[in-house]
């Protein structure tokens, strides 16, 4: 009885020594991190913007407001910051209602028009029925970013499904959803929870309740420039040929682990396609950070220091001159498109073209020749320009 008593506290000495040495090594991989300024890349907004300059403001993740001063169209609802357990545990999410509202008026969203999630991860779609229920702006995204916005309480009537390719207006923005492939690093090759988002989604609900849905590349179009926003760092190939835009928010969570090849592809599908001038790397951040704080995520999961270089050697390779540049939280940072800064110049012949002309070219140009037939198509069967094809 003795001998099994000093036995089984052996076992259980061992057991407990076990434990405690597995979670100082957790501890210590999840706190081995890179500091942020081990990116070498300038600042996104080293130039506050003119008053009436049309604006991105990055707010971690790949979420991203543009405003022009008189719309605002959000990309992506993820606010409220999930804790490290209860992503582990997967426990119903409660939007942060405090934090959204010091969010809305902090940064002064009042004249929110839409919100369009690139996919429906939580890290990208926690917040749409919160959001869009306190600024009653439209929801426009795959029919999974509906069905969660209706699960948060938000009407019909504020829902725009979108299943193709789609192009909407809102004030002086073109906004054109393009569909895309979402970056496949889960095991063997797949999606991380992929699948869709269905009509009986109710929220608060568990981060595995988050399908990713259909994933867009969202171009936002205005006459003062051309942004292009990929929310995650998959892409289907050859989808943007044809569109063109001054700005790329190329997200690049995870792109590491997905090695220097797939990266290649990726930078070339979205960057040197669209031909883009200026380059501003979003979800590299480590989204179980308050919201607020940039951190970087530990090295063992992503590793942006080192996919940062890559992205730094593509530019040099390919689009040398396109700059590469780190947004920061909160701040804004002028679009502007280079043709237009040409036209602006004084003496430059081209300043007599009207902006509005301009942009009609500009959109012309940008449209590839396959969505505009299939746009015309659209308004030939008799639907509204601004209805999803
Ligand atoms: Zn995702």
């Amino acid at each position: 009885m003795q001998a099994l008593d000093n036995d089984m506290r052996r076992v259980l000495t061992g057991a407990a020594a076990a434990i405690v040495v597995l979670s100082l090594f957790a501890t210590w991989l999840w706190q081995n991190r890179q500091p942020l300024d081990a990116i070498a890349l300038p600042p996104a907004d080293r130039a506050p913007p003119a008053a009436d300059a049309l604006t991105a403001t990055w707010f971690g993740s790949s979420m991203l407001l543009f405003d022009d001063g008189e719309t605002q169209i959000l990309i992506d609802a993820f606010v409220t910051r999930p804790a490290l357990h209860e992503l582990i545990l997967d426990t119903p999410l409660e939007s942060d209602a405090a934090a959204i509202n010091r969010f809305l008026l902090d940064f002064r969203l009042d004249r929110l028009a839409a919100i369009i999630p690139g996919h429906t991860h939580f890290d990208h779609a926690l917040d749409l029925g919160a959001i869009a229920s306190r600024s009653r702006a439209t929801v426009v995204g795959s029919v999974s970013a509906t069905n969660i916005a209706r699960g948060g309480g938000v009407p019909d009537d504020q829902l725009i499904p979108v299943t193709d390719t789609a192009e909407l207006h809102f004030g002086e923005f073109t906004v054109t959803l393009i569909p895309s492939l979402h970056l496949a690093y889960g095991w063997n090759g797949r999606v991380p929870r992929s699948g869709t988002v269905d009509e009986d989604f109710e929220s608060p609900a568990p981060v595995s309740a988050y399908l990713a849905g259909r994933t867009f590349t969202i171009v936002v179009a205005h006459p003062q420039g051309t942004s292009i926003v990929q929310s995650s760092a998959g892409y289907e190939p050859g989808a943007l040929a044809g569109f063109r835009a001054d700005v790329v928010f190329l997200s690049v969570g995870m792109l590491e682990g997905m090695g220097k090849k797939h990266a290649f592809a990726y930078w070339q599908n979205l960057v040197t396609m669209s031909g883009a001038r200026r380059v501003v790397p979003v979800h590299f951040d480590d989204f179980t950070a308050p919201f607020g704080t940039t951190r970087l995520p530990p090295s063992f999961i992503d590793d942006f220091t080192r996919s940062s270089t890559w992205l730094l050697e593509f530019r040099d390779d390919w689009d040398r001159s396109t700059a590469l540049e780190l947004p920061s939280f909160g701040v804004p940072i002028a679009i502007y498109a280079d043709d237009l800064l040409e036209a602006q110049r004084p003496g430059g012949q081209a300043q007599l073209v009207p902006s509005r002309q301009l942009f009609d070219t500009r959109l012309q140009n940008l449209r590839p020749a396959a969505v505009a037939d299939r746009l015309a198509e659209h308004q030939r069967q008799g639907a509204a320009a601004a209805q999803p094809l």
